[in-house]
């Protein structure tokens, strides 16, 4: 009998047909997304999962699918995951790192200016029939050519976010406890700081650490307090690494300038202070929202499931300790 794939979710068809050569695929081809109680329900008979970072896969979840050998989750972030409990019983997790790094690094830089120039606010004004004519103060927005960029986790998408601020003739700060080999750092011209530092001298912080316990709320009240007055802060990373109801006291409190996030505590809800708020910009979670990456993403955590359930090793284990 065919090994079982359980895809959670819709998927890029490119995936679907790299599953069905060799399993039998029982694929969720909707967008709703499933509680823990149906994955649970879904997993009890299956050998491998194509997970999305929308489910919920706990630890009872994975104690609850017997059979379970891969979870290949189509994100880099795992934080949906309890890897630990995967691990604990040599279940493989995977991921897709690197495909989506140039995107996330473009949609940052995106946020960031969209923020810095407040362009959806100029864009409602015009589509409101507001525009009446050219003023020398209409819409004026805050520079970033010359100015201090703070990346907070200097790995993929922090370099590739550095790397695009050479153009714009900034400075950049990075905070890493893992600082980048001398020569990186050169070519980026990126100076390693501590997390402090770096939020007091930075005109734009903007988050690419992954989510883990360490991480959870790294950008706090006291975090805040330190930034700049006429500072952004840009979240692309994940949600609960910004402490979501400080943030939205310290912009009310006019203690940064403005912020630009991608991601949020309490996804899809958004604070209502942060929908209230004229100075931030929002968006749905699209950081690796372009169709040729997502389309690859989606290929590759099926080609890492193939991979696992044949005994070959995946090209993106994220718990590596199980393949021995
Ligand atoms: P990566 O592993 O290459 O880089 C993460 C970096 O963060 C590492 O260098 C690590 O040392 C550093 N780090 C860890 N803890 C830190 C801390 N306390 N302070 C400072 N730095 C710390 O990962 P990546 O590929 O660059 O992705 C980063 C994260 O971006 C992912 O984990 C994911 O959650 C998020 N992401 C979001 C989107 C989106 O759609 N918005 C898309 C892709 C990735």
């Amino acid at each position: 009998m065919k090994p079982r794939v359980l895809v959670t979710r819709h998927v890029y068809p490119a995936a679907i047909g790299i599953l069905q050569e060799h399993f039998a695929v029982d694929y969720q081809d909707g967008h709703g997304v499933m509680d823990a109680a149906t994955l649970a329900r879904r997993l009890q008979h299956a050998q491998g999962v194509v997970c999305q970072l929308t489910d919920p896969l706990g630890a009872e979840v994975i104690g609850s699918a017997p059979a379970l050998r891969v979870i290949a989750t189509i994100a880099v972030g795992h934080d949906n995951i309890d890897v630990p409990a995967a691990t604990a019983r040599r279940i493989v997790v995977t991921n897709t790192p690197g495909v989506l790094t140039e995107a996330t690094a473009d949609l940052t830089w995106a946020l960031l200016l969209a923020t810095a120039r407040r362009l959806p606010a100029a864009e409602r004004f015009l589509r409101a029939g507001e525009w009446r004519r050219w003023d020398v103060d209409l819409l004026c927005g805050a520079d970033v050519q010359g100015r201090t960029l703070g990346v907070v986790g200097f790995g993929r998408i922090g370099q590739a976010v550095a790397r695009r601020a050479l153009g714009f003739g900034m400075r950049v700060l990075y905070a890493d406890p893992e600082p980048a080999p001398e020569a990186l750092a050169q070519e980026l011209r990126a100076q390693h700081v501590p997390l402090d530092l770096l939020l007091q001298q930075s005109d734009f912080v903007s988050l690419h650490v992954p989510l883990r316990e360490s991480t959870r709320h790294l950008i706090g009240v006291a975090q805040l307090c330190r930034m700049k007055r006429t500072a952004f802060l840009i979240n692309t990373s994940r949600g609960p690494v910004v402490d979501e109801p400080a943030l939205v006291a310290a912009l009310e409190e006019g203690l940064l300038a403005g912020a630009g996030l991608d991601v949020f505590e309490h996804e899809p809800r958004v604070h209502p202070g942060l929908l209230e708020l004229p100075n931030v910009v929002l968006l749905p979670h699209v950081g690796s929202a372009v169709t040729s990456v997502r389309s690859l993403m989606c290929a590759l955590a099926a080609r890492d499931c193939v991979a696992v359930l044949r005994g070959e090793r995946p090209q993106h284990p994220v718990n590596p300790e199980v393949l021995g």
